[in-house]
């Protein structure tokens, strides 16, 4: 008897060879392989008359045989000549054997499915799937054949064999209800394995897909807000206001806080007053000023004798925030350091050891924190900056450093609120949604090809005035396979060509390097920054006044948000010049208009998640993390407006609902570990 938990090995068929290899998708019980949904849909139901096929289309056809030879090509091949009574086609085989030549007689019928494509004879099919009879068959009875996103040898048809046995389990599994015209789970993911073929079929397929879906957004949601209740209940050392080295720092800083850097602050500050430990969000624009919000946080720990762990994403980005946190925080007597990948193996030891002594108060570092052979004497705030670079895994390693310390994670990409509530449901979130004041708003420009030198004079003419350029490309050196100026390159035109002295940063260049240019940059010796979009990140220079992003056509829209978050940081008017070279896609030229029409980073994330999806939002492509099996933020996305409020509900109102949901997709499959 098959359930849920079985093997795939237990289904008929499923040999050893077939088993890894669904292994490699991920399917190892029978329930992982109900979850492994098809992505599209073979339209068996009907025969097309054989006059009105055309290449480009997948189609059923049914004929008689009416001629068979082996014409010598360039490669021997199989032609079996099909009619009907509208006209006339072949199928072709490249690799045959003689029993399937044998069988393929003048007289007999085929029906056949595949991919039509122009051929040396005019339209063919090639190597279809097929069926003979002597007798010209009935109606196609196989309707709607599932195709599953499959790799590693395993054929559709095989899947199908195999689902049609497992979906036996589902006749006594208890899964969700839930109000749609697919009420019950089970239900709908059985329609979606064995649709059935009429004119309403697209539409219930469609609806039977969002089934699904929601119950998995439900199951991340359900999951999330059980992991809030649960880190309720556990206490760790509060953090009460004592010394007033805050005061002193706001009283040194030089400028304001804005309304909302005062209203984070004081949630954080809150947070950390209690025995809960803190799990917060911190959510603000390129440029809103998280940093200093963070450094209120850092001093309310250090007051408190512990240590605080600041994580940066990148050394350019560790090192800048190293810099800041000293300047503000040394004054009050408070040590930082900075624990980074490229100190030499003596100079690490040592910073080690002060970590682990409790010498230093406050350690800023990179990837090189979360190593074992760091040890906190005291780790009582984590912080970690741009959160969409580190998977939770990584955050989770952090955290273990400490005893349950507070953690504070802080992110520049705008999360569209709908998203925010479903996906960061086990944080609390705060969000810093002003700029502060005196900025300038960002001239930007959308520029093409023939008005590049243009735009180099004008670069030139900005370090005449004294004002500093990031000249951005996509790619470090040229490539043959990709068409776009490396930075490499423009590098070499920019010496040979522009009096300003230039710099190049990139990211197969040595952290040294990387940091003496950057120290150079922000010194102002260097008045034009070529570089790649390793300075995406948090870099703070307010005198480059000027970005240019060569094949602007090439980035994402948060990206190229991020970019233009480098200028318009300080007095002076700033601008953006978004360069393209052919060919620009449709969705490239609405990512261009969308940054030229708008500086409002929740509203270019809104637009983001129209155009593409939110993978790079969430963090999933850079950090490798699989965030859901059936759901497509890209195109899944607007359902999870739904779910707090149905989670919510159900919480409250039904927790045998909860359980199944559950059930279905964190137990059964064993696949989101509950970190
Ligand atoms: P981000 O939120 O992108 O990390 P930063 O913390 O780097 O932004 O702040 C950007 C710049 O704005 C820094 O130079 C910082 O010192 C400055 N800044 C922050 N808050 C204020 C403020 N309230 N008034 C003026 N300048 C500020
Ligand atoms: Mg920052």
């Amino acid at each position: 008897m098959l359930d849920p938990a079985s093997h795939v090995g237990a289904i008929k068929g499923i040999g050893p060879k077939a088993e890894e290899r669904l292994g490699r998708l991920g399917i190892e019980t029978v329930w992982d392989l109900l979850l492994h949904l098809p992505m599209r849909y073979e339209d068996r139901s009907k025969s097309v008359p054989l006059k009105s096929l055309e290449a480009g289309q997948e189609a059923l056809v049914t004929g008689q045989v009416v001629g068979v030879d082996m014409p010598r090509g360039r490669r021997q091949s199989l032609l079996v000549h099909l009619t009907d009574e509208t006209g006339y086609f072949h199928l072709r085989w490249f690799h045959f054997s003689r029993g399937q030549r044998d069988g393929l007689r003048v007289g007999c019928w085929v029906r056949a499915y595949g991919a039509i494509r122009f051929g040396s004879d005019g339209i063919e099919m090639v190597h279809p799937d097929y069926r003979v009879f002597s007798d010209e068959p009935g109606p196609s009875t196989e309707g709607l054949a599932p195709v599953y996103p499959s790799s590693a040898g395993l054929t559709s048809k095989r899947m199908r064999q195999w689902t049609s046995d497992a979906l036996v389990i589902l006749d006594d599994l208890g899964t969700s209800t839930l109000e749609s015209d697919f009420a019950n789970f089970a239900d709908a993911l059985r329609f979606l394995h064995r649709p059935t073929a009429d004119e309403n079929a697209a539409k219930r397929l469609e609806t039977a897909r969002k089934r699904v879906v929601l119950d998995e957004f439900l199951s991340h949601y359900l999951v999330l807000r059980r992991r809030r209740e649960r880190h309720k209940t556990l206490e760790t050392t509060p953090l009460p206001s004592v010394a007033g080295l805050g005061r002193q720092l706001l009283s040194s800083l030089g400028f304001h806080l804005t309304p909302a850097q005062a209203r984070t602050t004081t949630e954080i500050l809150n947070d950390l007053s209690a025995s809960t430990p803190m799990m917060r969000l911190l959510q603000g624009d390129v440029g809103a000023g998280k940093t200093i919000v963070a450094a209120f946080a850092a001093i309310r720990a250090v007051e408190n004798e512990g240590q605080v762990a600041i994580m940066a994403p990148t050394e350019v980005l560790a090192e800048q925030h190293f810099e800041t946190f000293s300047r503000w925080l040394e004054p009050l007597g408070i040590r930082v350091g900075l624990i980074t990948g490229r100190l030499r193996a003596a100079a690490r030891r040592e910073r080690q050891t002060e970590v682990a002594d409790g010498d230093l108060d406050v350690v800023v570092g990179t990837h090189a924190l979360f190593q074992d052979e760091v040890t906190f004497r005291q780790l009582v705030l984590a912080i970690v900056d741009e959160q969409h670079r580190f998977g939770v895994h990584q955050r989770m390693q952090l955290r273990d450093k400490g005893h349950l310390p507070h953690q504070l994670i802080m992110t520049a990409t705008p999360i569209p609120r709908t998203l925010t509530m479903a996906l960061y449901a086990d944080m609390d979130v705060s969000v810093i949604d002003e700029l502060p004041p005196g900025r300038q708003t960002i001239q930007t420009r959308v520029l093409g090809p023939a008005q590049r030198e243009r735009v180099i004079s004008y670069v030139e003419a900005n370090s005449m005035r004294g004002q500093q350029t990031y000249w951005v490309c996509t790619l470090i050196e040229d490539d043959d396979e990709i068409d776009a100026h490396a930075a490499e390159t423009v590098f070499a035109e920019f010496e040979a060509k522009l009096s300003s002295k230039c710099g190049l940063v990139h990211g197969r260049m040595n952290g040294d390097q990387k940091s003496a240019v950057m120290a150079a940059f922000k010194a102002g010796e260097i008045a034009v920054l070529v570089a790649t979009t390793v300075i995406e990140v948090g870099v703070d220079v307010p005198n480059a006044t000027l970005m240019v992003i060569d094949n602007a056509e090439r980035l994402g829209l948060a990206q190229l948000h991020q970019l233009r978050g480098r200028v318009g940081r300080g007095s002076e008017a700033s601008a953006c010049l978004l360069l393209w070279e052919h060919p620009v896609s449709e969705v490239a030229r609405q990512r261009l208009e969308t940054l030229r029409s708008s500086n409002d980073g929740f509203k270019i994330a809104e637009r983001d998640l129209e155009l593409r999806g939110p993978g790079d939002i969430l963090g999933t492509r850079q950090t490798g993390e699989q965030a859901f099996r059936v759901a497509d933020l890209g195109r899944d996305a607007h359902l999870i407006g739904e779910v707090a409020s149905l989670g919510d509900r159900l919480l409250t109102e039904d927790p045998d609902n909860v359980a199944k949901i559950i059930a279905t997709w964190v137990e059964r499959p064993g696949r989101y570990a509950d970190v």
